[in-house]
């Protein structure tokens, strides 16, 4: 039996396979789950939708400011877009210090919780019982979205991925506030020649060499 609360911190790059193991992490130990990446695309998109400029920082902390949760649970998230448009607006002190107290009343929680972002084992929860670094090389992630996007039917390219993919890890390791790095007591967790079966195997056994100690 774990000891409670477990707060499990998942950083690393878009499309490593963070969400998908954060998830199953969640459902194994009983706990909340917050995808914080949410919270930055659900800004972008308002601002999006109203026409606002993403790169005004002072606007993009008002909309942080007053981000309602329910806002979190739009069906247009998940996309590509809204991943371009949060990573614009996460670049904002202002907006990352507005969502501090938001993402820590959740890993607060009596029982511990998982989150997942790309500052969590850094920022967030920087005494976190477990940190996770999960990635892969950028061609393994595109290669992954792609074939995602492809099963849902959509007509993509290899190549335009690749290069998205690149260009948001350069933004969101190349910034000033907060910038994608792995915390100095993560586990890194290469996914590049693992399945998702792997990962979760190899995450529950850090998970428990954690907590054993
Ligand atoms: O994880 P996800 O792909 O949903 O994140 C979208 C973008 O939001 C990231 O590329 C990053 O710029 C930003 N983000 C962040 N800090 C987090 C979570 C997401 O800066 N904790």
């Amino acid at each position: 039996m774990t000891q409670l609360p477990l707060v499990i911190a998942i950083d690393g790059p878009a499309a490593a396979g963070k969400g998908t193991l954060a998830a199953r992490l969640a459902a194994h130990f009983q706990l909340p789950y917050l995808d914080t990446g949410l919270l930055y695309r659900a800004i972008g998109k308002l601002m999006a939708d109203r026409g606002h400029d993403l790169d005004n920082a002072e606007l993009a902390t008002e909309f942080a400011r007053h981000l309602d949760p329910e806002d979190l649970k739009r069906g247009d998230l998940r996309g590509r877009e809204a991943g371009e448009l949060a990573s614009r607006v996460a670049v904002h002190p202002g907006v990352r210090a507005a969502l501090v107290d938001f993402q820590r009343s959740v890993a607060g929680r009596p029982e511990g919780a998982v989150l997942d972002g790309r500052d969590i084992g850094t920022v967030i929860c920087p005494d976190a019982r477990v940190k996770l670094f999960v990635t892969a090389s950028a061609e393994v992630r595109a290669r992954r979205r792609t074939d995602e996007l492809v099963a849902k039917g959509r007509t993509v390219d290899y190549d335009t991925i690749l290069a998205e993919v690149r260009e948001r890890d350069a933004r969101d390791s190349g910034r000033k506030e907060a910038p994608l790095k792995p915390a100095d007591d993560a586990v890194v967790l290469d996914t590049s020649d693992l399945d998702p079966d792997q990962v979760m195997a190899r995450a529950i056994a850090i998970v428990a060499a954690r907590t054993a100690a």
